[in-house]
């Protein structure tokens, strides 16, 4: 697997700390707001990614994280008139709701900065003791850069380069710092701002030290794998460099990944420009595969723009995949075995094989979801023609399973799980637990397997049957 390391400005073959092994940190967006289509490249580009190890076979650590404390939920919740913690966790909420409309799955861990605190003044701490940081007298915590040798290695800047456009900072009242280039750890808190105790003064943390506090607590101090927008590179992901090598002593992250930016009329779709829509605007007029489609319609590290054409198009290629996906089911279930020969079976079979390698190689060169998506549909083209012929059923289902494997890499489904509404569930519950009573474990098990197929897990705990939805 060859991935572009902004590191080190290159394609590098990725090997893992552990083999088989996988450690990755995305950094995840402020909840204040509905998340907007910009916000989604990076969740779904990287889900491919992941998806895309997966299917190799390796175990993936994803951490992304919810940024819950920043001066924009601040504002919101004012504005409101709620706990900053209201707005937050509302918009967590829903950010989970348009991740699932996207197939994006759950990171394995998803953790929010305000349940982070301890480990954040724990760091800072290190960094004040190795005299890589400094309290000013407000109480502010500053990262002193200069004290860091590595500084500007990501984002390839120098750093005589960055005083002479850092100087204007000093006149927005950080005045307290001995350099210009300094970041802040912690800051005091504000009138109507939420607080925490820290050993300099109540506050709260910056924004950079929760990343690297997160990553180290659920992945380790040096991890494989940092990904996020490429507006992030400079400050966010380099601070952060400084923060975790100074305090740890081992490098931070062997690759960085950065997704290109989603654009519209050519300019980065943004919160601040106003020029954007929202996951929910988008869901309104379309199903969100077709939004997953148009995103990885292009390489990620290539900027996209975002126009109703191109979403036109990717709906009409997602049906046109989904089109050749039900003709197969329904091909399978009309047809019987034993009207091929075994050598046309396997000249098919390796055909299938040639785009399945196809589809890899794409993958593996820096994840090139465009080329991948090329290599489905040579096979969609064949298997077309497949079913113009008569072929066993069990060859298509072959045929069938092959592009279903493939399509799920890219988070596309191929066939909806029915919907099954919680009154449904409960109900079949009850079926179960009387079934059992009845001693009819056969039909037990058959109630679990069905409420299995359509996601539903059920838990046997003493205080009942709980259950949740996959
Ligand atoms: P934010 O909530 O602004 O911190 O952003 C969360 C994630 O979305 C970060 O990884 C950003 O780099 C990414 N992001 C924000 N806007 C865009 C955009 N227009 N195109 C691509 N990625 C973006
Ligand atoms: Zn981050």
């Amino acid at each position: 697997m060859q991935i572009y390391n902004t590191l080190t400005k290159s394609k590098q073959e990725l090997k893992p700390i552990r083999e088989g092994e996988i450690s990755m940190y995305v950094c995840g967006p402020t909840v204040y707001n509905l998340i907007h289509i910009g916000n989604a490249r990076p969740m779904i580009v990287f889900d491919t990614f992941r998806r895309y190890m997966e299917y190799k076979g390796y175990k993936v650590n994803y951490v992304s994280n919810f940024t819950d404390v920043d001066d924009k939920i601040i504002k919101a919740a004012n504005e409101e008139g709620v706990d900053a913690s209201v707005i937050s966790e509302r918009y967590i909420e829903e950010c989970k709701k348009d991740m699932q409309g996207m197939n994006v799955k759950p990171a394995t861990v998803h953790p929010k900065a305000t349940e982070e605190i301890g480990g954040m003044i724990d760091m800072i701490q290190t960094l004040i003791d190795k005299g890589h940081a400094y309290v000013a007298a407000d109480g502010t915590v500053y990262y002193r850069t200069r004290s860091f040798e590595g500084y500007g290695k990501l984002s390839h800047k120098n750093l005589d380069d960055l005083q002479s456009g850092g100087r204007a900072l000093l006149v927005t009242g950080e005045d307290q710092k001995e350099d210009p280039l300094d970041f802040v750890l912690w800051k005091p808190k504000k009138e109507g701002e939420p607080y925490w105790e820290s050993p300099w003064c109540q506050g709260r943390p910056g924004w950079h030290i929760e990343c690297s506090v997160m990553s180290k607590h659920y992945l380790g101090d040096t991890i494989d794998i940092h990904a996020g927008g490429e507006d992030l590179i400079f400050p966010h992901h380099e601070n952060e460099i400084a923060q975790s090598e100074a305090s740890n002593g081992v490098p931070f992250a062997h690759y960085w990944m950065h997704n290109a930016f989603l654009n519209i009329d050519n300019r980065k779709m943004s919160k601040s420009l106003g020029n954007f829509f929202t996951v929910r605007d988008i869901s309104e007029k379309y199903d969100l595969q077709v939004l997953r489609f148009f995103m990885l319609s292009a390489h990620y590290r290539s900027p996209l723009n975002f126009s109703a054409d191109l979403m036109e198009a990717a709906k009409n290629s997602l049906e046109r995949i989904k089109g050749c996906a039900s003709s197969l089911k329904f091909a399978i279930a009309n047809k019987k075995d034993g009207l091929m020969d075994a050598s046309l079976k396997e000249e098919g079979l390796k055909k299938a094989a040639e785009y399945v390698a196809g589809f890899e190689k794409a993958m593996e060169d820096d994840c090139n979801t465009a080329d991948a998506i090329s290599a489905v549909f040579e096979l969609v083209k064949f298997i077309n023609n497949e079913l113009k012929e008569e072929r066993d059923a069990s060859y298509l289902q072959s045929l069938y399973d092959i592009l279903v494997k493939l399509t799920d890499v890219l988070g596309l489904i191929m066939e909806e799980k029915e919907e099954i509404l919680d009154e449904e569930i409960e109900d079949l519950i009850s079926q179960r637990q009387q079934a059992r009573k009845d001693k009819n474990f056969a039909r037990a098990d058959e109630i679990r397997d069905l409420l299995k197929e359509k996601g539903i897990i059920l838990e046997d705990t003493r205080e009942g049957v709980k259950w949740k939805r996959e």
